[in-house]
């Protein structure tokens, strides 16, 4: 099993990786909707308990579905090992507190998911964990910023809603120069499009939420990286505090991956397709796109990705009544914050996303109060223009 990732190319490892067939000889994989497992004798269990035999024990860190999931991701990001835990928030959740103690810092992109920034902001910082942040694609930034107690470099990229992206080479140089961890949340890119622990970066975090679940219907999360990092303490944290991801929420994924290379690809098509789109049309000001040449980093996204991903962002004239005009008038298009589903999102962040900034803060983020994302679905191109440009002709 360990040995799979050497063996096979990604699209067999998306099909295939973290199997195992029960006596039963299922085709598809089945799902263990089981708390507890049943040892043969009392020197079974107490073998079991103590680490001397490997097996089953108790379902927060034991359970043959989840387990497939982690090692079917791990395959597919390259990376040793995995663990799955129930949502996004708590993947990050568990590398920090199994990664960090008080006294510690972290620098982090200022261009993160806006629940990430709560959890550093008002949690780590009450345990006495500093963080400073920097912009994502400012290199100079991110150098000054490390301090002795460094332990983490933070960051997504591509960024949401912006679409900024990082070079995760050169800032994995960085982090490694300072003895520093770099962690990249990989939930706008899924390892269809972006590999980053083959780009030097330690940690690997996922909202299996997104792009991995494909569908819009579960929440889960997973982290991925070295075995003596995230097999040891990310593991134990796991084990000790149970933000464990759901035998059938793991069933969901493990089926999503079958299709996430397809699907990203199908992502990216529509998302160049509307960029472009949208970039020629008179009532819009600017479109953030990596998939652009006009993008700032074009270049380094279409070295460092295998797609330009599915999420774009777009200014229009006229501020914020503009932008809920044209998000008012869509028919076909989910107002909603989420992405990664095969139904296309729209989103106005300046007041739900990035609502509870300041002023301030959502102007050093970029994000006005003109700016609309779409997280760009799998339904038909055209029908996905004529949705938006119902708004754009009341501009
Ligand atoms: C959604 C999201 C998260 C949080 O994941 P949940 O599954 O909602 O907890 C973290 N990072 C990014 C980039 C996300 O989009």
């Amino acid at each position: 099993m360990s040995h799979e990732s050497d063996q096979f190319r990604f699209d067999t490892l998306a099909v295939r990786a973290g199997q195992q067939r029960t006596g039963e000889s299922e085709q598809s994989e089945p799902i263990f909707p089981t708390s507890s497992y049943v040892f043969g004798s009392a020197a079974e269990a107490a073998a079991r308990f103590a680490g001397e035999v490997p097996g089953n024990i108790y379902s927060r860190f034991t359970n043959p579905t989840v387990r497939s999931f982690e090692q079917r991701l791990a395959a597919l990001e390259g990376g040793e090992r995995c663990v799955a835990t129930s949502s996004g928030m708590a993947a990050i959740l568990s590398t920090f507190m199994a990664l960090l103690q008080s006294g510690d810092h972290i620098v982090s992109s200022r261009a993160i998911f806006g629940t990430t920034s709560v959890l550093l902001n008002n949690y780590l910082a009450k345990f006495g964990v500093e963080t400073t942040f920097v912009d994502l694609t400012d290199l100079d930034q991110w150098a000054k910023a490390i301090k002795p107690n460094t332990r983490l470099l933070f960051l997504e990229t591509p960024s949401n809603p912006l679409t900024e992206v990082a070079d995760i080479q050169a800032l994995a140089g960085l982090a490694h120069q300072h003895d520093a961890l770099l962690v990249v949340d990989n939930c706008l890119c899924t390892p269809a499009l972006q590999r980053p622990l083959e780009l030097g970066a330690d940690i690997v975090i996922h909202s299996a939420t997104k792009y991995l679940d494909g569908q819009g219907r579960c929440i889960g999360g997973a982290v991925v990286g070295r075995e003596d990092v995230v097999g040891t303490d990310v593991y134990a944290f796991l084990r000790t505090a149970g933000p464990t991801m759901s035998p059938f929420n793991a069933w969901v994924f493990l089926k999503g991956m079958e299709t996430l290379r397809l699907r990203m690809g199908a992502h990216c098509r529509n998302a160049q397709l509307l960029a472009e789109w949208l970039q020629q049309h008179s009532k819009v000001k600017q479109v953030h796109y990596p998939g652009l040449a006009s993008h700032p980093q074009h270049a380094l996204a279409a070295k460092q990705q295998q797609g330009f991903g599915g999420v774009l962002s777009f200014e229009v004239a006229g501020g914020k009544q503009a932008a809920w005009k044209v998000i008012d008038s869509t028919l076909l298009i989910s107002i909603t914050a989420n992405l990664g589903d095969t139904k296309t999102t729209v989103t106005h962040p300046a007041t739900t996303t990035h609502g509870r900034l300041t002023q301030e803060q959502r102007d050093a983020a970029a994000v006005s109060d003109s700016l609309i994302r779409v997280a760009v679905g799998l339904e038909d191109i055209e029908d996905l223009k004529s949705d938006l440009q119902r708004g754009l002709d009341l501009l």
